[in-house]
């Protein structure tokens, strides 16, 4: 048997490409992998999906869950181990069966990478996060801290300025490698403070944060890098100094992973793992579409993600109609 589409993820990219699929009767099968449901799974509350004033982020999933499953899609919540894709016939292979479709959807996301303190995995959705967009705005009034010196960190730093009452930066070194233009509209920022040198080693708090607890190697905190005269290398802390600061969020901003080490030397993808887009939601394999974080290193979000996953959809129903 050949399905008309298997689409590979099962978070708002997938789904609401299993949605439109649905609705166009053409029986989408989703792998929407084990655990299901992606990054939304992974946040309290949703407050910028439209259509929704205030949601928790597994709800949302399963509201689109069902919804994709009301006009007939099916989901499993398995893992896929591996993918053929060939200009015929595309197949998928979960470990005890494997599955033929005419087209593909993948949709597997991107991770945020996070620093693996035992304390911020406990504390994740209760003050830690990778996302100021979504949840700066619980943070109003509050001292927060962004970790990371990418355009990521400096972008998360700026948009919590909005909210936030102060907002430290923790960099591991004393030079930042975002571009110049985000360097420039930190450095002017007076509601920001930068620790340079420094890496978080605990976050503080028993049922939400409460504080970070940091570890500095060098003299030299708080100070655009153009602004200070280099480090003595006297300077260098040979004991490095722990000390302890009050914040109500941790936002680790140090990159990003998308999931497609399944999919490396099937389609083409950038530096980064970033599936490559050749127009229209196309993969540079004749039938294999994209949607969602794992072609997107900038927006990174649930209703972009959406709206990438109907693009595909619509691409794959056009597809199909013509193949
Ligand atoms: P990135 O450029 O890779 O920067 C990651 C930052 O996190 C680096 O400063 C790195 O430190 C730090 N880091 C990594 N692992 C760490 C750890 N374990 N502990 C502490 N710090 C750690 O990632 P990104 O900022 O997410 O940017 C990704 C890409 O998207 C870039 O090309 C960026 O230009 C682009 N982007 C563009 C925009 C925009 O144009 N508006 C916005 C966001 C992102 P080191 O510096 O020491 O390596």
């Amino acid at each position: 048997m050949i399905e008309n589409v298997i689409i590979i993820g099962g978070g708002p990219a997938g789904l609401s490409a299993a949605i439109y699929l649905a609705r166009a009767d053409l029986k989408p099968l989703v792998f929407a992998g084990s655990p299901p449901g992606g990054q939304l799974t992974l946040t309290s509350e949703v407050e910028n999906f439209p259509g929704f004033e205030s949601i928790l982020g597994s709800e949302l999933i399963e509201k689109m869950r069902n919804q994709a499953k009301k006009f007939g899609a099916k989901i499993v919540d398995e893992n896929v181990i591996k993918v053929e894709f060939s200009n015929e016939s595309h197949k998928t292979y979960l470990t005890n069966k494997t599955y033929n479709s005419k087209s593909i959807i993948i949709a597997t996301g991107a991770k945020a990478l996070w620093l693996n303190l035992p304390s911020e995995t406990r504390l994740r959705g209760k003050g830690v996060s990778a996302c100021a967009t979504c949840d700066g705005f619980f943070f109003r009034g509050k001292t927060v801290a962004v970790v990371g010196g990418g355009d990521t960190a400096l972008e998360e730093a700026l948009t919590l300025t909005k909210f936030a009452e102060k907002v430290y930066i923790i960099h591991r070194r004393d030079f930042f490698r975002a571009s110049k233009i985000m360097q420039e509209r930190v450095k002017e920022n007076k509601k920001i403070e930068i620790i340079w040198n420094s890496s978080v080693e605990e976050i503080l708090g028993d049922k939400h944060v409460e504080g970070i607890k940091i570890k500095s190697d060098k003299i030299g905190q708080g100070q655009m890098k153009s602004e200070k005269k280099p480090i003595p290398s006297d300077s260098i802390q040979l004991n490095p100094i722990i000390s302890e600061l009050k914040v109500g969020g941790v936002f680790v901003a140090i990159g990003h992973k998308p999931d497609t080490d399944l999919f490396k030397g099937k389609v083409e993808v950038d530096e980064k793992g970033y599936i490559k887009i050749f127009e229209r939601r196309r993969t540079s394999v004749k039938g294999v579409f994209v949607a969602g974080d794992c072609a997107d290193p900038y927006y990174r979000q649930a209703v972009t993600a959406a709206g990438t996953g109907v693009e595909a959809a619509l691409e794959v129903e056009r597809y199909l109609n013509e193949n």
